[in-house]
């Protein structure tokens, strides 16, 4: 009967059921071996108990509930060494526009350029969390720590408010390394690098101005309340809708200004249904409404502990 009722789930479900819903699986187990056996009208027929089959427990420290203090939110010196490394690579970049834009006498386009960067990164941050937010599991190659680390953001939200910094950020900046590393050395322009800087920037710590945006405004410091009233960080009203019903809007997680043209032209929906026509891969979101992104509550202990 179990085994039934889970082949009833919808496709996104039934790829990381084993890892995140518990509570769904329950429920959905329930509703139908009460609806399909009929004990009392057919007294011949086998009556098959409802059974739940508990997942079987990963290894991965983000698909359990994360306790106070648990390792995985503490910071590594590995993490430490690519925020280093991330960090290091974007502020060459930045030095060398600001030695070109000073030797040429060129400001404007330099700092254009960043400009751009900075409205490009928010557009970057909305497309990979889109698509890591929807797409593979934690054995994807390369992506599946983040998919794994974004799906359990889902499930309990507060986490990235007790993660430390570099654990934070660390995933982004070995992108950053790779990517930027090549350009501060092969590349002198000044607005190039005005642009790489700003956007690769945005980009590494894109996950601290997600974390602001799950921050309380009394514990805050007053400079990063400032900025994101004024929508130069992603506000906190905003980032909150996408952690509700439907769970399919909202992604930006830079300044936000891309969010609103993107939800109301549909642009993620319009390529799920591409990859889903193409492919014939469905989008987590689409599984809706399932205990995927269901929020957990923090526990009363969890509350109590800053
Ligand atoms: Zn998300
Ligand atoms: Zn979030």
């Amino acid at each position: 009967m179990s085994i039934l009722a889970q082949n009833k789930l919808p496709l996104g479900s039934q790829r990381h059921f084993h890892k995140y819903h518990v509570p769904s699986i329950h429920t959905r187990v329930h509703c139908s071996a009460t609806t399909t056996t009929k004990p009392k009208t057919e007294p011949n027929r086998l009556v098959v108990e409802p059974q739940v089959v508990l997942p079987t427990p990963s290894l991965s420290t983000n698909s359990a509930r994360p306790v106070l203090n648990d390792p995985s939110l503490l910071s590594t010196w590995s993490h430490r060494a690519w925020v280093a490394s991330g960090c290091t690579t974007v502020l060459i970049s930045l030095a060398k526009s600001l030695a070109g834009a000073a030797n040429s006498h060129i400001w404007l386009e330099p700092v254009l350029a960043g400009l751009v960067g900075y409205i490009l990164a928010d557009l970057g941050s909305g497309v990979y969390h889109w698509g890591i937010d929807n797409y593979g599991d934690a054995s994807t190659p390369s992506f599946g720590t983040q998919i794994e680390a974004f799906q359990g953001h889902h499930k309990w939200p507060w986490t990235i408010t007790r993660r430390q910094f570099a654990n934070n950020l660390h995933a982004l900046a070995r992108a950053v390394t790779f990517t930027v590393l090549p350009i501060d050395l092969l590349c002198n322009d000044p607005i190039i690098h005005g642009f790489v800087a700003v956007c690769s920037g945005c980009i590494m710590f894109s996950q601290q101005f997600h974390a602001w945006a799950h921050g309380t405004k009394s514990r805050l410091p007053p400079l990063v309340v400032a900025l994101q009233d004024l929508s130069i960080l992603v506000s906190r009203s905003q980032h909150a809708a996408h952690h509700r019903p439907p769970y399919n809007n909202n992604y930006c997680i830079v300044s936000g200004v891309w969010n609103e043209f993107l939800d109301k032209q549909m642009v993620f929906e319009a390529l799920e249904m591409i990859l889903f026509f193409k492919l014939g891969v469905r989008p987590r979101s689409w599984s809706e409404p399932n205990s995927d992104w269901t929020e957990e509550a923090e526990t009363p202990s969890q509350l109590t502990v800053s």
